[in-house]
């Protein structure tokens, strides 16, 4: 978003992926309805609604089937008033394609983040690696939005403050069954905290809170061990779930942390998103705050661009 942005106004950009695709597993669809708002401002609405999503009107927190609160997109206004839930991989690449009409931008896919290239104290570029060999880029500006285990921020030697966070989550996906619908929510009964997160037409992103650093102890209890404890917060689970989840390879572990750099800013250097900030997941909010990051960036940017340009023509 920064670097589109940013190659709009016209300056040089190089974004650099180090995956070769952008098809990551298990991130988060779910964009607060603010979101909608900025994608609005910059033009981009009607554009980015036209990749497949769904709309979220509600988000309820369930305690033994009683309501125990929700959150109501719909009651916001409009035509701000529902959340999006939208793949990241089809709107990452179309922030990539629009930004790609820019001759100031370059894309670099399959491309890491190796090293800081710098001078006295100031950032002036960085070292990067590809299936093709190293490359050097000098840059005014190098930004960190590379994530929470963020590249950037350790190779700059900036600390980061982390929470005390008791819990990870185990993810699955489970095919959308016909006869029940599961909006975003979270279910809490007696033998845990189940979360659903609808995830495209089909299928539903399933979250199960396990206390920090035991999933092995899960695995080791084995897959059936798991399903049944599924079911007993969800009985409606019975009869699906157990022909469809039958490995613990169909899940993946978050690790949570919950987390603020220290320093978000050096001479030549800035860090966005989760490289600056990790929010807790329980909300749906890393990715509304990395899109708030960028636009607050961009206006940064652009008027320090615009103050050395007035230094210029007053001398
Ligand atoms: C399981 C899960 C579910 C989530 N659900 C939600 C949700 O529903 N709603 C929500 O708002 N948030 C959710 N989040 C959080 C959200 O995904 C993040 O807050 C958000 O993606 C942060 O965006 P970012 O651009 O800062 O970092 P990321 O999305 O992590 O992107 C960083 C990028 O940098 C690349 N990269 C890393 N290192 C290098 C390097 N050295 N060189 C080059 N490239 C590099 C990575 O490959 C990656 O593409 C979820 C997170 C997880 C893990």
């Amino acid at each position: 978003m920064l670097s589109y942005l940013l190659a709009r106004s016209g300056v040089g950009i190089a974004l650099l992926e180090r995956h070769q695709d952008l098809d990551r597993e298990f991130r988060g669809y779910f964009f607060q309805p603010l979101v909608l708002k900025l994608f609005d401002q910059i033009g981009l609405l009607d554009k980015i609604l036209q990749i497949p999503h769904q709309h979220v009107d509600v988000f309820k927190f369930v305690d033994h089937g009683k309501m125990l609160f929700e959150v109501r997109f719909d009651e916001l206004d409009p035509p701000y008033n529902y959340g999006l839930n939208m793949p990241q991989p089809p709107l990452l690449e179309f922030f990539i394609r629009e930004a790609s009409q820019f001759p100031n931008f370059t894309y670099f896919g399959g491309t890491t983040a190796k090293e800081l290239m710098k001078q006295d104290n100031s950032v002036i570029g960085l070292k990067a690696r590809s299936a093709e060999g190293e490359i050097e880029l000098r840059s005014r500006l190098v930004v960190g939005a590379d994530g929470r285990y963020s590249t950037i921020r350790k190779l700059a030697d900036m600390s980061q403050t982390m929470d005390k966070f008791e819990f990870d989550f185990v993810w699955f996906d489970m095919p959308k069954r016909l006869e029940k619908d599961y909006p975003l929510q979270i279910k809490i009964e007696d033998r845990g905290m189940l979360i659903y997160i609808p995830k495209g037409e089909d299928l539903v992103q399933v979250g199960w809170v396990i206390r920090k650093k035991t999933y092995p102890e899960l695995v080791k209890k084995g897959i059936d061990d798991f399903i049944r404890t599924l079911i007993a917060v969800e009985p409606d689970l019975q009869d699906a779930l157990p022909q469809y989840l039958t490995s613990f390879k169909q899940c993946s572990v978050l690790d949570i942390q919950v987390g603020m750099t220290d320093e978000w800013v050096k001479d030549g250097l800035l860090l966005i998103g989760d490289a600056a900030h990790i929010a807790s997941p329980f909300s749906g909010q890393g990715n509304s705050l990395a899109i708030q990051d960028a636009v607050v960036a961009h206006d940064a940017i652009m008027k320090a661009i615009a103050s050395l340009a007035r230094c210029k023509s007053r001398r």
